[in-house]
């Protein structure tokens, strides 16, 4: 199967200036992320959505609308489209009383949404010749991209916190990954791999500060609108670290309505973060444009434990133009609501996911969206990456047993 391609350039994201896409990009000269640009009018005339949707392969369905050209550069561990899990039990709970969804990406490759972004940044990095990838990581990010790295018989250098998840370090090991634990924060790592790039010669794969990851996120947003027959929801609630998914779905909406595939409907974008880290929100609701570093951030949840986010304008930005807004909800809201999804409808859900229930419920409280909404949830990882609570019982068979009491 050959592909057309409409791939065009790069834009900066805050200024407009343009980029060529033939070489390796990271930021802009004025410091801010690059978005890919496409012919989208060409491309509206020749490909057609449902042709591309009937495809298999997951995410890199999507061909037309991503960066990479050469069909050997295409990195594949079995991706999947994932599925949307109804949670009608959690969601009365919640007092919703619409169709709640939760779009589960913990069964991608490497068990988080990280793969969507990491398989297409690191098979633009194959395409353009590069042999050594490095990035910090709060965890899946470097698990996803060591997969593919190796996939593509390259190296990774990951650097990630003293306290990141024990599996995620582990995972990544065993992809293949150089993994190192750091005694900082994840900015300290991400100064290391900006240290380091001279004498080792690897290229920067951190969140945003190459264009592709957020361009694999956007396979998020087209495949919603066609699992939901090309609609969508009324509320979307993402569970925000560095925002590249919530960036890359309100970036595959303007590109789908442009291909006429979608209206101009917009659902309201919710970022989700905790109050244990929360710049996203404390500068959504001081107006500000852009974030200020987050001191001390302290959360359970992972993947939203991102002190300072590269592309903090765009996401207040998307937020704002939806109607949504930025919601903190605190480490115990989440972890009762990570143990109701799972008993009430018996869906494992991870923290950051359980964050985006526990947001919905507040935002229903609120009133900031109806109680009878179309809401879709993102469950990013799985839950089995995480140190679980132990509830479990003890029985001794060699007593008798109370079969009442069980
Ligand atoms: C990375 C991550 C997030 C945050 O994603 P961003 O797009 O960087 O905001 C949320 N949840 C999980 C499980 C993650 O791994």
């Amino acid at each position: 199967m050959t592909y057309r391609h409409y791939f065009t350039h790069l834009d900066c994201s805050a200024t407009g200036e343009r980029y060529e896409k033939d070489r390796p990009q990271n930021l802009s000269a004025a410091g801010k992320p690059l978005l890919a640009r496409y012919d989208l009018q060409k491309a509206k005339a020749e490909i057609d959505r449902d042709e591309i949707w009937a495809r298999t392969g997951g995410f890199w369905k999507w061909r037309e609308l991503l960066p990479v050209a050469r069909e050997e550069d295409v990195l594949r561990l079995g991706e999947i489209d994932t599925p949307l899990i109804d949670i009608p039990v959690a969601a009365k709970s919640a007092g919703a009383t619409g169709r709640v969804i939760v779009k589960d990406e913990s069964r991608l490759p490497t068990a988080s949404f990280k793969a969507r972004g990491l398989a297409l940044g690191v098979s633009m990095a194959k395409s353009f010749g590069l042999k050594r990838l490095a990035m910090p990581t709060a965890g899946n990010a470097g698990a996803a991209m060591s997969a593919y790295a190796r996939r593509g018989g390259m190296e990774a250098y990951v650097f990630c916190p003293e306290d990141a998840p024990e599996v995620n370090v582990q995972e990544t090991c065993l992809q293949g990954g150089k993994v190192f634990r750091v005694n900082g924060l994840i900015h300290h790592c991400g100064a290391l791999v900006g240290a380091g790039k001279e004498a080792m010669g690897w290229f920067d794969l951190s969140t945003l500060k190459e264009p592709y990851r957020a361009e694999g996120k956007k396979t998020m947003g087209m495949e919603l609108a066609a699992q939901l027959g090309w609609r969508l929801p009324q509320a979307i609630f993402y569970p925000t670290g560095g925002g590249t998914g919530l960036i890359g779905m309100w970036k595959a909406f303007d590109e789908m309505e442009e291909l006429g595939w979608i209206g101009p409907d917009r659902p309201k974008m919710f970022a989700v973060q905790s109050t244990g880290c929360a710049p996203i929100v404390k500068a959504f609701n001081e107006g500000a444009d852009h974030a200020e570093e987050w001191m001390d951030a302290d959360t359970m949840a992972a993947g939203m434990r991102v002190p300072k986010a590269v592309a903090d304008f765009l996401i207040l930005r998307a937020v704002r133009e939806s109607g949504g807004a930025a919601l903190a909800v605190t480490d115990e809201h989440i972890e009762r609501c990570w143990h109701r999804i799972g008993a009430e409808d018996g869906l494992l859900v991870g923290p950051e996911g359980a964050a985006t229930y526990a947001a919905m419920e507040m935002a229903i409280a609120d009133g900031l969206i109806e109680a009878d909404a179309d809401v879709v949830l993102y469950n990013c990882g799985s839950g089995l990456k995480y140190a679980m609570p132990d509830t479990s019982r003890t029985l001794d068979r060699h007593k008798d047993i109370d079969w009442n009491s069980l």
